[in-house]
C-alpha cells in the first residue's frame, strides 16, 4: 500500500511539472489589479495560465536570488530603470532575443543587452500652482535652481529611486559638477522639508505651501480626478533642450525560468498593440508602442519631447546620483 502511495505521489508530482509548462509566474512590484485584465486576455488567447506574485521589488529580487533553480519566477516586472538595472547587476535575467520586442520597444527604453524591456513610460516633470504662476514662468528642471524660486520649491525625498534617476540623467547630460550646482540650488530654494511621496508634494503645491514641484505625471492625473486640486497645472520641462525625463516600468525573463519560450510570448504580448493601451492607461502612464492610444484623461497634456538617454544609464549612474544628493544635503 505504502509503495503504491509513493508511486502515486510521484506520478502527481510529474504531472504537475508537466502542467507548469503551460503556466507562467510573474514576480512583480506592480499592483496586481493593473495587470489582471491584460493577463486574462493573454490566457484566453494562448491557453497559458499566468500567476502573479506581487511584493516589494527588493524583496522579490532577494527571493529570486535565494530560490535559485527552484524559483517559480519566469518574469520579473518592476518600475524604474534603476531597479531593472539592479536586477541585471544581481544576474537575475537571461537575455531575450526577440524581433517583436525590438520593433515595439524603442531602443532607448530597453536594456542594450536584451535583458529587460520597457513596457510603459513614466514622465517626470514640473507641476505648478496656477494661483501663483503661469506656463511662461517655467523652462527647465535646471531653472528651478535659480534664486528667483527661493521658498517656492517642494521636492520629494532623494531616497526614492525616481529622483535618483532624474539626477542620473542630469549627470549624463552635464557631468557631476554642473549637476551638483543645480541640485544644490534646488535645496536652497526648498519651501519646506522634502516629502515622502509625489502626492504629498502635489498637495503642498495646491494648498500654497509652495508653488512648484517635480513629479511623475500619473500622480497628477490621479489627483485631478478631484476638482479640489484644479489649481495644479503641468509644465513639460526642457522642451527646448534635452526633453522631459522619462523612466519606465518594465520586465525581463528570469534566468532560471523553465518556460522561457512562453515567457517571451507574454513579454511580446505586453508590448503589442492589444495590450499597450490597457497596460499604460491602467496607471495613466504612456505606452512604449508608438501606435498605441494614450488614456483619454491625459490626452489634454499633449505631446512632448522626451529625453532619449538610454534608460539603463539611469541605473549605471545611480550610485553617483546618491553620492551627489548626499553631498548637497538633499535628504
Ligand atoms: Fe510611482
Amino acid at each position: 500500500m505504502r509503495k503504491i502511495s509513493i508511486v502515486l505521489s510521484l506520478f502527481i508530482l510529474v504531472s504537475c511539472a508537466h502542467e507548469s509548462n503551460n503556466e507562467l509566474t510573474i514576480f512583480t512590484s506592480r499592483q496586481p489589479q493593473l495587470l489582471e485584465p491584460i493577463i486574462e486576455n493573454f490566457s484566453q488567447e494562448t491557453g497559458i495560465k499566468v500567476n502573479l506574485l506581487s511584493g516589494n521589488a527588493q524583496e522579490l529580487m532577494e527571493r529570486i536570488d535565494i530560490e535559485g533553480d527552484k524559483s517559480k519566477a519566469d518574469i520579473f516586472m518592476t518600475v524604474d530603470a534603476g531597479v531593472l538595472w539592479q536586477a541585471t547587476e544581481r544576474n537575475i535575467f537571461s537575455k531575450t532575443d526577440s524581433n517583436i520586442l525590438k520593433d515595439n520597444v524603442p531602443s532607448y527604453l530597453r536594456d542594450p543587452d536584451g535583458q529587460w524591456f520597457g513596457l510603459s513610460k513614466r514622465a517626470r516633470t514640473i507641476v505648478f500652482s496656477n494661483d501663483q504662476f503661469s506656463q511662461n514662468d517655467f523652462s527647465s528642471y535646471e531653472d528651478l535652481a535659480n534664486p528667483k524660486w527661493k521658498g517656492k520649491l517642494c521636492l520629494r525625498t532623494s531616497k526614492k529611486v525616481y529622483n535618483r534617476s532624474l539626477i542620473a540623467s542630469m549627470i549624463d547630460a552635464y557631468g557631476f559638477e554642473q549637476t551638483q550646482n543645480v541640485v544644490s540650488g534646488w535645496i536652497s530654494n526648498l519651501a519646506t522639508e522634502v516629502f515622502s511621496n509625489d502626492t504629498n508634494a502635489l498637495k503642498a503645491v495646491s494648498s500654497g505651501q509652495c508653488g512648484v514641484t517635480i513629479v511623475n505625471t500619473y500622480y497628477l492625473a490621479r489627483l485631478l480626478d478631484d476638482s479640489k486640486y484644479d489649481n495644479l497645472e503641468l509644465f513639460w520641462a526642457n522642451q527646448s533642450g534635452r526633453g522631459v525625463h522619462v523612466n519606465i516600468s518594465g520586465a525581463g525573463i528570469v534566468k532560471t525560468s523553465k518556460n522561457k519560450e512562453n515567457a517571451q510570448k507574454l513579454l511580446e504580448y505586453l508590448s503589442s498593440n492589444s495590450a499597450q493601451d490597457l497596460y499604460a492607461s491602467a496607471n495613466k502612464e504612456y505606452p512604449v508602442l508608438k501606435e498605441a492610444d494614450i488614456a483619454d484623461s491625459i490626452k489634454d497634456w499633449g505631446v512632448f519631447i522626451e529625453d532619449d538617454i538610454n534608460v539603463s544609464k539611469l541605473g549605471s549612474l545611480q550610485k553617483e546620483a546618491v553620492f551627489l544628493a548626499q553631498e548637497v544635503g538633499y535628504k
